[in-house]
């Protein structure tokens, strides 16, 4: 895929933008996020090649992306000891494949919303055991 002139991520590959880079190997990069929704020590893990989303990218990409997280999630660990360390990814804000990492505590605000906005969830679409095996059967025959 052409990528365009303007993806931020293909310009830090490139060294035309600035990061604060903590990671690299020959397919991918890792960078400290500068705007840390999730919790300070927030990563980004980025491959080289532009590529919009993650299950775009080939078998042997991906198994690379995800040995840098991998080694990225290990860095947080070691770093910041949280209880956990989390992934996110979706590509809506910049459509270069990134992923997240982030360290996460067993009682801090990203779990605590994701944990109220779940229970809120339930509570409203009221999935019954009957709906989840509907929704198993779909996902299993897509
Ligand atoms: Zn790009």
């Amino acid at each position: 895929m052409a990528k365009p002139a303007e993806c931020v991520f293909c310009k830090i590959v490139e060294g035309k933008a600035e990061a604060r880079k903590i990671y690299e190997d020959e397919s991918n990069i890792a960078i400290l996020d500068v705007n840390p929704r999730f919790g300070e020590g927030q990563c980004l893990v980025i491959p080289k090649k532009h590529v919009e989303q993650f299950y775009e990218l080939d078998d042997e990409d991906l198994f690379k992306l995800f040995k840098a997280v991998k080694t990225v999630a290990l860095k947080i660990k070691k770093v910041y000891n949280p209880d956990f360390v989390a992934l996110f990814s979706r590509g809506m804000g910049i459509p270069h494949v990134h992923i997240f990492v982030v360290p996460s505590y067993r009682h801090d605000v990203f779990i605590t919303s994701y944990m109220l906005l779940t229970l809120q969830r339930r509570f409203d679409s009221g999935i019954k055991p009957e709906k989840l095996d509907k929704i198993a059967e779909k996902l299993r025959n897509a």
